[in-house]
């Protein structure tokens, strides 16, 4: 039995042996363990320090990334070398605490496809951080269909079946947190209190949140298409009888007077709303666009010498898992 942990770093060369050191400590247990680190074409000295922790620990392996492809394409980076019969992804900022990491693998022994980690409300976050992230969350559920529990972020363990299913997945942009609830699968949920970050500053940019959330959106649902349908419904719907109405002025009475405010309003509303509606086909249509091309998620310049290179997409890998009899292989 293998357990593959990844772990996606942006300029986290500071952080990187600490975080290494915290994850050993809590994989104790009677198993064959692998961590990946994926440099998501970092600035610092990153690689350097992954290069080293390599040549002193063969358990720690590296995967660097072309230039800087986001966090996404990292985890999926990550996800198409581990070759662990479970893999649990976690930030390389000591966020995720490390503790959790044996209470993940006890449920997924018990049987569980996914074991998910929800992130508590906790002071050590920032102001902007909790509400925006709510701000998503509430969105992304009042807009598509599949619900999205607030304070789920990216440290989960999957099952080697699931991680099969993402590898397999021909999205060129993948939202893997919508994703992974689209899947289904046995799935456990864990709590936990976010830790502050080791060293270092947020990764994550506004315009990285930004693009994030734009993508989860238009991922996983078509119903901001059908809003704009509706919205320029009953908007031309109201601006034809509101047009009935000045001919009606025009034709039959004498109080036709030539009304600027409301010309003016009316224009700026419905060209408001038009802008609107063609910014959201927009989006879609730029989705299209992307994944039209069919260009690879993310392109590798480096790894060390120890890992395998990852089977083509569309192979399964045989489920050999010692588990518990619920799991059966698809
Ligand atoms: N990260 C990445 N590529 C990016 C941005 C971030 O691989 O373009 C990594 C980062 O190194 C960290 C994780 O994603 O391990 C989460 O980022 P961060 O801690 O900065 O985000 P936050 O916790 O503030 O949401
Ligand atoms: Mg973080």
């Amino acid at each position: 039995m293998k357990i593959s942990i990844v772990i996606p770093a942006y300029n986290e060369e500071e952080n990187l042996p600490e975080v290494a050191a915290r994850i050993k400590e809590n994989l104790t247990g009677r198993y064959e363990r692998e961590l990946i680190f994926v440099d998501d074409g970092s600035r610092d000295d990153t690689q350097q320090v992954l290069r080293e922790l390599h040549s002193q620990d063969p358990e720690i392996h590296y995967v660097a990334l072309s230039r800087n492809f986001g966090h996404q394409s990292a985890l999926r980076a990550g996800l198409d070398y581990a070759t662990g019969d479970c893999i649990i992804s976690l930030d390389a900022d000591m966020q995720h605490p490390p503790q959790l990491l044996p209470e993940l693998i006890g449920h997924w022994l018990a049987g569980y496809d996914i074991v998910y980690t929800q992130r508590e409300d906790d002071e050590k976050l920032s102001w902007f951080k909790r509400s925006t992230s709510n701000a998503f969350y509430g969105l992304m559920n009042s807009l598509s269909s599949v619900s999205f529990e607030p304070g789920t972020a990216d440290y989960r363990l999957i099952d080697r079946r699931v991680a099969d299913v993402v590898r397999n997945s021909p999205d060129v942009e993948l939202f893997l947190r919508g994703f992974i609830h689209w899947v289904g699968f046995r799935r456990k949920k864990v709590a936990y209190t976010p830790a502050a970050r080791f060293r270092g500053k947020t990764k994550y940019t506004l315009h990285k949140m930004v693009k994030l959330a734009l993508n989860g959106v238009t991922s996983f649902s078509v119903r901001p298409l059908h809003l704009a349908t509706l919205a320029g419904a009953v908007v031309s719907a109201l601006a034809f009888s509101y047009a009935f109405y000045a001919l009606y002025i025009l034709l039959f009475t004498d109080d036709a007077v030539p009304g600027w405010t409301s010309t003016l309003v009316s224009v700026l509303f419905i060209g408001g709303i038009q802008l609107l509606v063609l910014g959201i086909m927009g989006e879609y249509l730029g989705r299209l666009f992307v994944q039209s091309k069919q260009r690879p998620p993310y392109l590798v310049s480096e790894t060390d010498g120890g890992l395998p290179v990852p089977p083509p997409r569309g192979s399964v890998t045989p489920d050999t898992t010692p588990r518990s009899p619920h799991s059966t292989p698809i």
